[in-house]
């Protein structure tokens, strides 16, 4: 789980956008990328590594884009690399995608068959190209509504296009995505740090809604594209508070993240339907995992005592000492 950001209004996007992903640093990430809407197209600058390196690959260029989207990605499906990293692009599209897309294999194969060709591993791409496959012979919104009907997992996304130049799109299920009311401009992100030297005015997407966002507004919609409403919520916190997320203490907030850390550690890695676990990225080495003799666990604090759980779990599952 990493950052988005996305912003609309009158200012430099970039600066913004990046200044926003500095405040998500906290969650984790092993790339980062950005997408401009810069003299009516869409461009994309991406690097591995630490923010830093994505700065040092615009500091060099100066941009007008008022309108623009930002990630942070931690990979779950394709290595971190430049291609994997996000946004990616599809027709006139692009999109940063925090989560995981289940059924991903299933789109890919669909979407090769209608002639879409995958410039990345990840389990992201299969949202760009089935929005611009309904974008071709539909409004935006109807697009986003059908391709979500297909689309199964967890998704917090913002998309733009080089079609329509005064809006940003954001949809959430199953991974968080909060919009920043500002004056004359509006805001996206993951997390309310990202957006707080902005704004205090905040709306919560709920699983399933889908926002429209332009410098002057936003309309939300359901799964089905029916209109919703949602209520603007003042937050007050300062931007310590806010990495607290309201919790008096760090440890209280983690022992509160658990259910989520976990079910978004093993979703996509497990059916329960099937009664099958996945281990993407690790079949080949199946055979020599079975020679394993010893396992040893390295590690202090809390990841010790987490250590501690793994050596009983090999140990009695696995018989390995
Ligand atoms: N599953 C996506 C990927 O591997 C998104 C990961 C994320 O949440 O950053 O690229």
């Amino acid at each position: 789980m990493c950052g988005i950001v996305g912003y609309i209004g009158k200012r430099p996007a970039k600066d913004i956008i990046l200044e926003g992903l500095r405040h998500l640093e906290y969650r984790g990430y092993d790339s980062s990328g950005i997408a401009l809407l810069e003299d009516e197209k869409i461009e994309i600058i991406r690097a591995t590594g630490k923010l830093a390196s994505l700065y040092s690959k615009l500091l060099e260029r100066k941009f007008d884009a008022t309108l623009g989207i930002g990630h942070t990605r931690w990979a779950t499906h394709g290595k971190p690399s430049e291609e994997n990293a996000h946004p990616h692009r599809s027709g006139s599209i692009a999109l940063v995608h925090n989560g995981i897309i289940e059924n991903y294999l299933e789109l890919k194969k669909m979407l090769v068959t209608k002639g879409y060709r995958f410039s990345s591993e990840t389990d992201t791409e299969v949202i760009a190209h089935l929005i611009d496959y309904y974008y071709r012979e539909n409004p935006l919104m109807d697009a986003v509504v059908k391709a979500l009907s297909y689309i199964k997992g967890s998704y917090a996304v913002v998309l733009i296009s080089e079609k329509e130049k005064n809006k940003l799109i954001a949809f959430r299920k199953d991974s968080p995505l909060v919009i920043g009311m500002g004056d004359g401009e509006n805001f996206v992100a993951s997390d309310i740090p990202a957006l707080l030297s902005h704004t205090r005015r905040f709306i919560f997407l709920e699983d399933g809604d889908i926002a429209q966002i332009t410098g002057e507004g936003v309309e939300i919609f359901n799964s089905y594209g029916e209109p919703v409403k949602r209520e603007v919520k003042h937050i007050n916190w300062n931007p310590v508070m806010a990495e607290r997320a309201g919790y008096k203490h760090f440890m209280e907030k983690e022992i509160h993240e658990q259910p989520r850390a976990i079910t978004d550690t093993i979703r996509g890695r497990i059916s329960l339907e099937r009664g099958e676990v996945y281990f993407e990225g690790i079949e080949n080495i199946e055979d020599d995992i079975k020679k394993t003799k010893h396992i040893i666990f390295s590690a202090c604090g809390t990841s010790w005592h987490a250590s501690l759980l793994g050596k009983l779990f090999m140990e009695r599952f696995a018989h390995i000492q």
